[in-house]
């Protein structure tokens, strides 16, 4: 089953006025990019990568799939979807595969596995052999820039919709104001609910562990990216100085980068990204490796993708999501998100 055309269809957005922020940056969102790939049998498969910053991102990743990328995908096979995706990481070396080339990549590889779902009328996850039939999930909802107030109410509204853990951005300029925070809220969502504390890259390794112990001590579930994604040594030392657990990956390429933190005890909890890991086939083969070394996989974010590759792992621990909207396919049973059933990645 070849391919016979790849449509791309940058989505621009006019970036929010009013962004949400983290300890790191705004994220007013720029819009994505539509990828769908064609085969001579009329089936057809489909991604979509997303933004949250950078003006002008989706032209610009349009362009690199139109000009660089879609050329070594037009006339392959979709069954060959594995070696598709090493192509594509091999031809991409000479700029640097990670990076923008890195989310054109994650993109043709996930509407080429939705193709050759589709055109089996299996899920992905039912392809691969599935491990788990539901993901429990969390409401990432607590942004940096909310009031008290806000972070209060919209932590409750998490739970009053079913969630059993909530997520809240720290790293505000002080431990104080980021215990504070931490209070506030669990106030707000009660003793039985899972509370995590992500602070985004902000801090010195020895800041993480200071505000890592208080976290610990006021029960925290995870302490994510408390210092830069690409700081090996000084996540070892976290690792080796805190007891809870420390989260991080959202910012790691491919599985050589996870295969160094896991060498080196640096991470207790996986969090790779579909679109900086590299598509499926990365985030499989990451999560997998991660399961030889006991280490569980939260999802950063959450959508079908996600919950096909996490429904084969055996250490599957959390999807990530935000507030469930109405309409929404994503639905809540027991604190967990039935896995999608659809053909390729599709919900139903
Ligand atoms: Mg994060």
């Amino acid at each position: 089953m070849r391919v016979t055309a790849v449509e791309i269809t940058p989505v621009p957005r006019e970036p929010s006025p009013d962004p949400i922020r983290d300890a790191l940056q705004a994220l007013p969102g720029t819009g994505s990019v539509r990828v769908v790939v064609h085969t001579e049998e009329g089936v057809s498969g489909s991604a979509e990568a997303w933004f949250g910053r950078i003006r002008g991102a989706p032209e610009a990743l349009a362009a690199l799939i139109e000009h660089e990328l879609k050329p070594l995908v037009l006339g392959a096979d979709v069954g060959q979807v594995r070696g598709i995706h090493e192509t594509l990481l091999r031809e991409t070396e000479y700029h640097g595969s990670s990076g923008l080339a890195m989310f054109g990549i994650s993109a043709l590889d996930t509407a080429l596995w939705d193709c050759l779902g589709r055109s089996l009328g299996v899920s992905c996850g039912k392809l691969w052999g599935r491990v788990h039939d539901r993901i429990p999930a969390y409401a990432m909802v607590g942004w940096l820039n909310y009031t008290d107030d806000e972070a209060q109410r919209i932590c409750a509204q998490a739970v009053d919709q079913g969630f059993r853990a909530v997520k809240i951005k720290v790293g505000f300029p002080t431990l104080k104001e980021d215990t504070r925070r931490v209070e506030v809220v669990r106030q707000a969502i009660g003793e039985g609910t899972g509370l995590m504390v992500d602070a985004n890259q902000s801090l010195t390794t020895k800041e993480a562990i200071l505000r890592g112990r208080a976290f610990q001590d006021l029960g925290c579930l995870w302490w994510e990216e408390p210092i830069p994604a690409d700081d090996l040594d000084g996540y070892a030392a976290l690792a080796e100085a805190l007891d809870i657990p420390v989260a991080t990956g959202e910012n790691l390429y491919t599985a050589a980068d996870f295969a160094r933190f896991l060498r080196r005890d640096a991470v207790d909890i996986i969090q790779p990204d579909l679109r900086r890991a590299g598509g499926p086939t990365a985030l499989l083969q990451i999560g997998l490796m991660a399961a030889a070394f006991r280490r569980p996989y939260a999802s950063h974010g959450g959508d079908p993708i996600q919950m096909n590759v996490m429904s084969c792992l055996p250490n599957a621990m959390y999807l990530e999501t935000g507030l469930l909207h109405p309409g929404s396919p994503l639905k809540l049973v027991d604190g967990c998100v039935p896995v999608p059933d659809g053909p390729g990645f599709g919900w139903e």
